[in-house]
């Protein structure tokens, strides 16, 4: 007999668990001896309505008895429960002690790509403001990088999607470049597969035969690490069938000689021995997309989480610049951004080279706006620091001895996991703000609990640029606090309360908006009433009459001259990639499953999303496996240079016989970022998450 349901509340609020946002509902229900939660999904122009696993399981974790619900004291090895009073004076005590000793810079910051616009851009003030060291920096590093600064370079903008979603429908070919949508994104699927229906080509290129893949009419499964020099074989093809737009390269573009005499330094069988793409599949690929009248490429970590990432992006922004296919309806440039709020997150300052609004930290005008508003003399304003990874080896140096962390857990993100571990062990003070006590909070001195997605209202900014107001009305669990109002504590306490004084979310946000202002990813129009009355907003969007800017580029480029940049981009864009020996004789490739977020610190709390993936695994072609003798379903040994782990080996006939993968979202003996280099991209600073020379042995057999 069902029981009768005595009260019911519904939430209003946007999945956290990826770029799309999807609008939802969080219904509770409660009866005389229980109360139960279930999420419908809300319409919006994005999700169309749509909901993934991930999103219909999203208020699991927020439930879990696993919460931290009041601050923790490392005391004797063991978490003891104290005040948030006594916490903010201990943090108050060692960071200014520290500080005094080593100098500002020995206490560090690391934020996170799903803290929501407002707690971005208030870290990021932290960092500068209250604690006044350069180093900051976040885990978006390893999420965005590489295709945010070939988009910066090449357009002079970065929008994650340079037109709407919608447009996906009026294209005629696709290309998908390391992205797995249907596992990471699953509710933008739909725009494929209707494209598709509509009669567009869609070309996959990927070590592995994904779901994605499956949709595809051209699946190019090239080699892990080779997709700058695949690039130059499409490049090479278009140009040779004389598929290119001569008017748009005239008039828009700068470059396009270099890159004609670089690629008549390349031959089709060097592209074709490096990528193993077969001549007449890279032929048919430049034939489907050249041919075509409108063509969109999206990128993902697929191509851009390389130590060559940022140029192998250009090099497929090169694609789009000589036929012409940017700036016009149907044609266009998304990178499909992986994190909540990776969009977002990285445009108001938590990167250690970047002020508000993507203005540049070592910019004297920037500075100097940016200080204003803030209300302090620019020469305080600290100077550019060093990216996330980088960070790790400053503890190491001894250079930084204390990190706040908020929203992050580097243990499980960073390249040369053990490393990382280290580094944070060795810290004389370690903050962890977060909802759990995750792999890098088990080594903090003080752990500050915070509130969930559906208690922290904010702003957060889509994968296509689209800036939604995400409510939040659920009451906070225990003494958790909100991200932003906890930095506004810490920063009261350090004697910084006359900038960090904010009653509301929506006080951060309208200081956020003039920070913003004139900036590249200009917030000035888009008041919160606004945003709470619409579909959102997509930036920029310059004054509170305008509407927003769907489509970028329709009329010129962000660039002085408004011309964008081709650049020759070589075969083996970083020589320092890793490659398979007699000893590591098999290509490592990492990604995501679609039940899991990140490094599954929420997603493992969730009951329905850990029992799809309870663990991690290694999916193995089974030719390979017989190979090193390994059966279906057993623990497996996976070694690289750096250390091994543990997995389950998983049998697909998807994926190329010489390379294996792994998923990120486990930590310990499961985490693959174990096995990762630590080799960084010489420009944005990614890590090579993508390719690592591994080998693999049966557990029995070690
Ligand atoms: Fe939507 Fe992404 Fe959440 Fe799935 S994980 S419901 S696609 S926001």
């Amino acid at each position: 007999v069902q029981e009768k349901i005595q009260s019911e509340k519904t939430y209003q609020t946007q999945c956290p668990y990826c770029s799309m946002q999807c609008k939802m509902a969080v219904v509770e229900q409660k009866s005389a001896t229980k109360t139960s939660y279930k999420t419908i999904p809300v319409d919006n122009p994005t999700s169309e309505g749509r909901l993934c696993v991930k999103g219909l399981n999203a208020h699991q974790h927020v439930m879990h008895r696993d919460r931290i619900k009041q601050p923790l004291l490392k005391s004797d090895g063991k978490f003891i429960p104290v005040s948030w009073e006594y916490a903010l004076q201990v943090m108050k005590d060692k960071f200014q002690e520290i500080q005094m000793e080593y100098g500002n810079d020995a206490v560090s910051v690391y934020g996170g790509g799903s803290l929501t616009n407002e707690e971005s851009y208030l870290l990021g003030k932290f960092a500068r403001v209250a604690l006044q060291t350069k180093y900051i920096d976040y885990n978006g590093r390893f999420c965005m990088s590489a295709a945010a600064t070939a988009a910066n370079q090449a357009f002079g903008i970065d929008r994650g999607i340079t037109n709407r979603l919608s447009e996906i429908e009026q294209t005629d070919c696709i290309i998908l470049v390391g992205t797995n949508i249907a596992d990471c994104q699953p509710t933008i699927m739909p725009y494929f597969e209707r494209a598709k229906e509509n009669g567009t080509k869609i070309i996959v290129i990927d070590p592995r035969e994904t779901a994605t893949a499956k949709l595809a009419d051209l699946h190019l499964q090239l080699k892990p690490g080779t997709d700058a020099a695949l690039a130059n074989g499409l490049l090479k093809l278009l140009l040779e069938v004389k598929a290119i737009d001569e008017t748009f390269i005239a008039n828009r573009t700068n470059g396009f000689g270099e890159l004609v005499d670089h690629l008549s330094s390349i031959t089709i069988d060097d592209v074709v021995e490096k990528t193993g793409v077969a001549y007449e599949d890279l032929q048919r690929a430049a034939n489907l997309f050249g041919n075509e009248e409108r063509g969109m490429i999206f990128t993902a970590r697929g191509v851009e989480q390389q130590t060559d990432g940022y140029m192998a992006v250009r090099n497929f922004l090169n694609i789009l610049m000589i036929t012409g296919k940017i700036g016009k309806i149907g044609c266009g440039y998304g990178a499909i951004t992986g994190q909540a709020n990776g969009q977002g997150g990285r445009e108001h300052g938590q990167k250690a080279d970047q002020l508000p609004g993507y203005r540049s930290i070592e910019n004297q005008e920037h500075r100097e706006y940016i200080a204003n508003v803030w209300g302090v003399k620019e020469e305080e304003l600290p100077r550019k620091g060093v990216s996330a990874y980088e960070m790790m080896e400053k503890i190491h140096e001894g250079e930084i001895k204390a990190m706040f962390i908020m929203g992050s857990n580097p243990i499980v993100s960073n390249p040369n996991a053990t490393y990382v571990k280290d580094a944070l062990e060795k810290l004389s003070f370690l903050v962890s703000v977060d909802m759990f006590m995750s792999e890098s909070g088990k080594h903090a001195d003080l752990i500050l609990p915070t509130t969930s997605y559906l208690e922290d209202e904010g702003t957060m900014t889509n994968l296509e640029g689209r800036v939604m107001h995400r409510p939040a009305s659920k009451e906070k669990p225990g003494q958790t606090k909100h991200d932003w109002e906890i930095l506004c504590e810490v920063a009261k306490v350090l004697g910084k309360e006359e900038h960090f004084s904010y009653s509301t979310v929506e006080d951060v946000f309208n200081e956020l908006r003039v920070a913003s202002r004139g900036g590249i990813a200009d917030y000035y129009g888009m008041t919160y009433q606004r945003l709470m009355e619409g579909d959102g907003l997509f930036w920029p969007c310059p004054s509170v009459d305008h509407p927003g800017t769907e489509t970028l580029f329709e009329k010129e480029f962000h660039h002085e001259d408004k011309r964008s940049r081709i650049i020759p981009v070589t075969n083996e864009a970083d020589f320092r990639k890793e490659r398979v020996s007699e000893k590591f004789p098999l290509y490592l490739t990492t990604g995501r499953v679609m039940s899991h977020y990140l490094s599954g610190v929420q997603t493992r709390k969730s009951a329905a999303l850990a029992a799809r993936d309870v663990e991690s695994h290694v999916q193995i072609h089974p030719e390979t496996a017989s190979e090193y003798g390994i059966d279906e379903n057993v623990l497996v040994c996976v070694e690289s240079q750096r250390g091994r782990i543990i997995v389950r080996s998983q049998y697909s006939k998807n994926i190329r016989k010489d390379t294996v993968f792994i998923p990120f979202h486990w930590g310990d003996s499961q985490n693959v970022n174990d096995l990762i280099s630590n080799e960084l991209d010489p420009t944005c600073r990614m890590p090579g998450f993508k390719v690592a020379a591994v080998t693999v042995s049966a557990v029995d057999q070690f």
